[in-house]
C-alpha cells in the first residue's frame, strides 16, 4: 500500500470512496476485485473513527430479534461464517453465557425460543472447511452449571442459563487493514490523511472532488465517474458540502468501552440483561475484560466526539450495578475507547430511541433527488460490511450505464486470509521459521495471518528487530518499520493504536513506546522535536478523562 495522491489526482477513476472505515474497505475490496478503478480516501487514518470502536463481535445479534429483525439477524450470522472464512486469523468462535434472572425482562421460556430461532438462523454456521471455525451449538445450563462457569454471578433470582456461540475480532482495526490491502493487491488506489472538502459537478453530475492532503497541506482535485459517501458519523455532514439541506439526517449514538482487570472468568463472555431491558457485554481480551457498552444520542459534531469522564463513570456504574461482584472503580480502567453509531433518522418528530434504533444500513443513490454520481452508505454493522459492499457496489455499476459484474466477495479470501487450517497454519509456519521463538511466530500469524513472512523479513534487516519492544509485549520493532513501509502508519498513533495491538491494553509503558518512536523516526525523518509531540499526544490518549468544571463544559 503506497501513498501517492499527486498521481491519483491524474486519474479518472470508476469509483472513488469516501471514508477509510470497514464499509469503505469493504467497497473498495469488492469494486477492485471486479475490475472498476477505484479509489479510496480518508481524512484521518484508516479505521481511526467508529471501526475501531466496535464491541468487537462477528455476531448475530441475539437482541435484534426481540426488535423482530430477522432479516438482519440472518444476514449478519451469515455474514459471520463469510468473515470466519475471509479472514480466519482475524475472527475465531467465543462461547457466551448468558444467565436467566426472575427479574429479568427474559424468562427461561422466551430465552429458549429466541435461542432456538437464532440457531435456525444459523443453519450454515458448520459449512466452514476449518473445524475449528465450526460453531457449536448452543445448550441451556442449570443454575448449579452456570454458577460454576461464573462463581462471581448474583445467586438471588438466577434460574438457570444458556451457552451459545458468536465470534470475536482479534483487532478490528488491522481487519480492516486488511480489506485495505486486499483492494490494494486488486488495483485500488488508497490514501489516508486526505480530507474531501468539496464536490465537483457538471450540472447536475459529479465529477469528482476537492481534497486537502492533511500530511502535505496541499489541495487537490480527484476525479471519478462515480462516488460514494461511506463517511459513517460524518454522512450526513459531508453531504451538506453539496446540498444546503441534506435530504438524510443522521441521529449519532455514542458507545463507549472500557478494559479492565479481569472480572469474569477468561474462557467465554457473558451476556446480560435485566428487567429494564440494559445490556451488556463482558467479553475476555487478552488477559483483561472488555466491557461495553453505553448507547447515548449524541447531539455534538463527530469531530469533537471524545469519551468523557461521566462516560465512564456511567458504565462502571452500570457494570457494577448489574455484574455486583465486579466491584469496579475508576482505578480498574486500564484502556477506554467509544465512537459513534450512525443511526438514519425517520420521516419523523419523534425522539429516536437510540439503543432500540435498527443497525440496518441504508444505501441511498441520490439520483433520486436528480444528483447524478453519488450513493451514500449509512448505519450498518461492522459483521455485515462485506455484504453492503455488494449492494453499493452493483448500484454503482448501475449509475455507471455498465453490464453488472458478479460479486467475488463470498468466495475470495483477502491476502492474509489464505489459510486453510488455521492451527495447521500456525504449526506450519513455526516449523517453516523454527530459529524464532514459537510464540512470536504465533503472535505474528494472528496479525498479519498468511502475510506473515513479509514481517519476517523486515525483521531480518538489522539487529534486534524481532525482540519484543519490552519484556512483557509481543509486539516487535519490525511490525513499526512494517506499518511504515507497508501499511501507510503516517503517526505513531497509527503505529501504536492502529497497525499493532501496542495500545490496546493502555498504555504499554514507556520504554515500549519510546523504541516504537525511534523506529519511526529513523524511518520518516523526524526531528526530536516532531518525536516528543507524536510521543506526547500517544501518552495523552491513555490519561483518564477528569470530570469537567461547568466552566470547561461550556466552553
Ligand atoms: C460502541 C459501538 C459498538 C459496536 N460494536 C459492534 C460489534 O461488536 N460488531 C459489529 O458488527 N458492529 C459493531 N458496531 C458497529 C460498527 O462499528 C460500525 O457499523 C462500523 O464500524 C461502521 O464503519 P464505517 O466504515 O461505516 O464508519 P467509520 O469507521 O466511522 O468510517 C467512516 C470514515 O469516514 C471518514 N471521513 C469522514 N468525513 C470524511 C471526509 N470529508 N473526507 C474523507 N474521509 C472522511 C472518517 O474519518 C471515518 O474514518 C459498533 C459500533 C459502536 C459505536
Amino acid at each position: 500500500m503506497k501513498r501517492n495522491l499527486a498521481q491519483m489526482a491524474t486519474e479518472t477513476y470508476d469509483l472513488l470512496i469516501i471514508g477509510g472505515g470497514i464499509t469503505g474497505a469493504c467497497i473498495a475490496w469488492d469494486a477492485a476485485l471486479r475490475g472498476l478503478k477505484t479509489a479510496l480516501v480518508e481524512k484521518s487514518d484508516f479505521s481511526g473513527a467508529t471501526s475501531s470502536a466496535p464491541s468487537k463481535l462477528v455476531h448475530g445479534g441475539l437482541r435484534y430479534l426481540k426488535n423482530l429483525e430477522f432479516g438482519l439477524v440472518r444476514e449478519s450470522l451469515r455474514e459471520r461464517r463469510y468473515l470466519e472464512q475471509i479472514a480466519p486469523h482475524q475472527v475465531d468462535p467465543l462461547p457466551f453465557l448468558l444467565p436467566a434472572y426472575r427479574q429479568s425482562q427474559n424468562s427461561p421460556p422466551i430465552l429458549l425460543a429466541g435461542m432456538t430461532l437464532y440457531e435456525l438462523l444459523s443453519y450454515d454456521k458448520r459449512w466452514l472447511q476449518d473445524p475449528d471455525k465450526q460453531l457449536p451449538s448452543f445448550h441451556p445450563l442449570s443454575r448449579k452449571e452456570t454458577l460454576r462457569r461464573v462463581p462471581q454471578l448474583t445467586p438471588e433470582g438466577l434460574i438457570s442459563g444458556l451457552l451459545y456461540y458468536d465470534c470475536l475480532m482479534h483487532s478490528p482495526e488491522r481487519l480492516t487493514l486488511d480489506f485495505l490491502q486486499a483492494a490494494s493487491e486488486a488495483g485500488a488506489d488508497l490514501a489516508n490523511y486526505a480530507e474531501v472538502t468539496g464536490f465537483e459537478r457538471e450540472g447536475k453530475s459529479l465529477t469528482g472532488v476537492t481534497l486537502q492532503d492533511r500530511i502535505g497541506g496541499e489541495n487537490l482535485s480527484l476525479k471519478s465517474k462515480v462516488i460514494v459517501n461511506a463517511s459513517g458519523p460524518w454522512a450526513d455532514l459531508l453531504l451538506g458540502l453539496m446540498e444546503e439541506e441534506p435530504a438524510r439526517h443522521l441521529l449519532r449514538s455514542k458507545g463507549i468501552h472500557i478494559i479492565t482487570r479481569a472480572i469474569a472468568p477468561l474462557d467465554q463472555a457473558l451476556t446480560l440483561t435485566n428487567e429494564q431491558g440494559e445490556h451488556l457485554f463482558i467479553i475476555p481480551w487478552r488477559g483483561y475484560s472488555l466491557i461495553g457498552t453505553t448507547d447515548r444520542q449524541f447531539e455534538g459534531h463527530p469531530d469533537q466526539f471524545k469519551v468523557t469522564s461521566e462516560d465512564i463513570d456511567e458504565l462502571i456504574e452500570k457494570t457494577n450495578r448489574m455484574y455486583p461482584a465486579a466491584a469496579l472503580t475508576r482505578t480498574d480502567v486500564r484502556y477506554f475507547y467509544g465512537g459513534l453509531r450512525p443511526i438514519v433518522e425517520k420521516e419523523t418528530k419523534v425522539k429516536v430511541d437510540s439503543y432500540k434504533a435498527s443497525r440496518k444500513h441504508e444505501v441511498y443513490d441520490h439520483e433520486e433527488e436528480g444528483i447524478h454520481g453519488l450513493i451514500s452508505v449509512i448505519g450498518g454493522k461492522y459483521t455485515t460490511a462485506r455484504h453492503l459492499a455488494e449492494q453499493v457496489v452493483d448500484k454503482v455499476y448501475h449509475q455507471l450505464k455498465q453490464p453488472k459484474a458478479p460479486c467475488p466477495t463470498i468466495q475470495a479470501q483477502i491476502s492474509g486470509g489464505k489459510i486453510e487450517r488455521y492451527q495447521d497454519f500456525v504449526s506450519a509456519q513455526q516449523s517453516k521459521w523454527c530459529l524464532y521463538r514459537p510464540e512470536l511466530i504465533a503472535h505474528l500469524c494472528r496479525s498479519y495471518g498468511a502475510r506473515v513472512d513479509k514481517v519476517l523479513e523486515v525483521g531480518k534487516t538489522a539487529p534486534g528487530l524481532l525482540d519484543p519492544l519490552s519484556p512483557d509485549l509481543q509486539e516487535v520493532g519490525a511490525e513499526i518499520l512494517y506499518a511504515v513501509r507497508e501499511e501507510m502508519a503516517q503517526t505513531l498513533a497509527d503505529a501504536v493504536f492502529r497497525r499493532t495491538g501496542l495500545g490496546t491494553l493502555g498504555d504499554p509503558g514507556t520504554a515500549a513506546l519510546e523504541k516504537a518512536a525511534d523506529l519511526m523516526a529513523q524511518e520518516l525523518g523526524w526531528d526530536s522535536e516532531k518525536r516528543a509531540s507524536e510521543l506526547a499526544r500517544v501518552k495523552a490518549r491513555f490519561v483518564l478523562p477528569e470530570a469537567e468544571t461547568a466552566a470547561q463544559a461550556s466552553a
